[in-house]
């Protein structure tokens, strides 16, 4: 990842060690042609130069036309899944285009982070973000907010989902679609389906013991309307991928 807007044709950059460890695994050689991207939303047609045990020396020789993003945010925010789940949520949310993911602690959380750890865990996660982000030619990298209590993230005012993302959309339209995941409710599907033209969404849920009626109350308070995924118990990683695909799928035509 670089500042945005500081490639330019004929700059000359050593990859990073994921990105080098990636071509190396690829057996290109020096003379290959790359795509690489930026991270900012640009992708470059890169050709490999040099290419030593752990570092690959490229050339960017032109940027590439993208169009791989959903056209207008959308966030997850997830009362987090204990184990390896959260990792795998948050690779397959990349990948199906998420724009930001909200980790939280709810009542029922099994999985508690705070100080240093918490920290480590945001770098991780992170960083799967950006690997998957690679793996599927993500033209963003999706941000991985740091860890915060349920009642605080819905305290916080929701023009904040603009920040970074996809252009065009106002923070009126961005309060217009706050859900929660709940079994039960009117069906997500539904909502999708009557959607017009694309809008801001924001997704939450809960965690594997789910979430009690005081947050389910304290989101409501603040906006979000409740949606379900059908009369299936969906694992804690599992409802927001499969909210997640539905939009992706919707708006990906
Ligand atoms: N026993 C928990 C309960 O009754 O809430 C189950 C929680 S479930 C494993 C984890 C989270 O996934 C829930 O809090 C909810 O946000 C979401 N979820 C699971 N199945 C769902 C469905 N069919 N529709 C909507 N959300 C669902």
């Amino acid at each position: 990842e670089v500042a945005p807007g500081a490639w330019r044709a004929g700059l000359e950059l050593e990859l990073p060690e994921g990105a080098a460890r990636h071509v190396q695994v690829l057996r290109h050689q020096p003379g290959d042609a790359l795509r690489l991207f930026d991270g900012h939303g640009g992708d470059w047609q890169a050709t490999v130069l040099a290419m030593a045990r752990r570092s690959v020396q490229v050339r960017l020789d032109q940027p590439l036309p993208v169009h791989r993003e959903l056209p207008a945010p959308i966030h997850l925010a997830v009362g987090m899944p204990a184990n390896e789940r959260m990792d795998a949520l948050v690779e397959k949310a990349t990948e199906l285009g998420v724009t930001a993911l909200w980790p939280l602690h709810t009542r029922r959380s099994v999985l508690r982070l705070s100080g240093e750890r918490a920290a480590k865990k945001i770098a991780h996660w992170q960083a799967v973000a950006v690997s998957a982000a690679e793996q599927c030619g993500r033209d963003r990298i999706p941000a991985v907010h740091p860890v915060q209590d349920w009642a605080a993230f819905w305290g916080q005012s929701w023009p904040r989902l603009s920040a970074g993302d996809a252009a065009g959309v106002s923070a009126a339209t961005m309060s217009a679609h706050v859900l929660t995941l709940e079994e039960g409710a009117e069906p997500w599907w539904q909502t999708c389906a009557a959607q017009a033209t694309p809008v801001a969404v924001l997704l939450a849920s809960g965690p594997e013991g789910g979430l009690d009626e005081a947050e389910l109350a304290q989101a409501r308070a603040a906006g979000a309307q409740p949606a379900s995924l059908g009369p299936r118990v969906l694992r804690a990683d599992t409802a927001p991928l499969q909210a997640l695909g539905v939009w992706a799928a919707r708006w990906s035509a």
